[in-house]
């Protein structure tokens, strides 16, 4: 009994202490407003789109207010083919002031919902000639009281115009392109501009719009996005990918 006792002690001496295990490293947390991820896509799209401006064709502020309002529910192209017309019947604010309705609804008229557009597009250039002495006015507040411009069309004209970053144009590609890439969960415009703001540095806030409205067009389509050609491919996860490399 002695003889055996005496082994087991020897044995727990010689045996060596368990190491202590080893925890198992912690996988970092995905998150999609990382500002590292954020400046990732930033980068992206700047290296894609360098040059991406304004599609909608203007000369001067006065042009983009009417372009743009002629551009809702149309596409960018429509308006370029209607806009040398309309500008050159009615240069100024003033001429479009003066107009009789139904000759600025005769040259929109394929920009769909033209009746509402020629009442607005004339209340505008009034409300202009008359309360800004013919000058487009250079605040949000002050340009959404012109009728039919409302705070996406205000933040086009200040951004592409005056180069003044006061929100985030938000149409329906930045709309459907910001939920794919996971920095807004909204779908209201408001509030994805509003979610936007917060994440995206002032700077970027008009080249933002300018290169992912380029993005939609090119690459991220609404039905079937060309995901193997695009250059945000690794950090994307939108559940509708084409395809994806991880
Ligand atoms: S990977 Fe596909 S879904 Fe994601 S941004 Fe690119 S084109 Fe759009």
């Amino acid at each position: 009994m002695a003889t055996k006792s005496l082994k087991k002690a020897a044995t727990a001496v010689l045996q060596k202490p368990a190491a202590p295990k080893k925890a198992a490293p912690k996988k970092p947390v995905y998150n999609p407003l990382a500002p590292e991820r954020i400046a990732a896509i930033l980068d992206g799209l700047r290296k894609a789109y360098p040059n991406a401006v304004c599609a909608l064709h203007h000369n001067s502020a006065w042009e983009l207010v009417v372009a743009t309002a002629l551009s809702a529910q149309c596409t960018d192209v429509r308006v370029n083919m209607v806009t040398p017309e309309l500008f050159r019947t009615f240069p100024t604010p003033k001429a479009l002031a003066e107009a009789p309705l139904p000759a600025i609804e005769e040259i929109i008229r394929t920009t769909g919902f033209f009746r509402a557009k020629a009442k607005n597009i004339q209340g505008a250039a009034r409300v202009v000639v008359e309360k800004f002495g013919n000058k487009v006015p250079e605040t949000l507040e002050e340009l959404i009281t012109l009728p039919g411009v409302a705070r996406k069309t205000a933040n086009v004209v200040l951004g592409s115009w005056f180069g003044i970053a006061v929100g985030v144009v938000v149409d329906t590609h930045v709309l459907r392109i910001s939920k794919r890439l996971e920095l807004t969960k909204n779908t209201d415009a408001v509030k994805v501009e509003r979610d936007l703001i917060k994440i995206l540095p002032q700077s970027e806030w008009i080249n933002y719009s300018h290169r992912i409205i380029f993005h939609g067009r090119q690459v991220c389509i609404a039905r079937k996005p060309k995901c193997a050609d695009c250059t945000l491919e690794k950090l994307c996860n939108a559940p509708d990918k084409t395809w994806s490399s991880h």
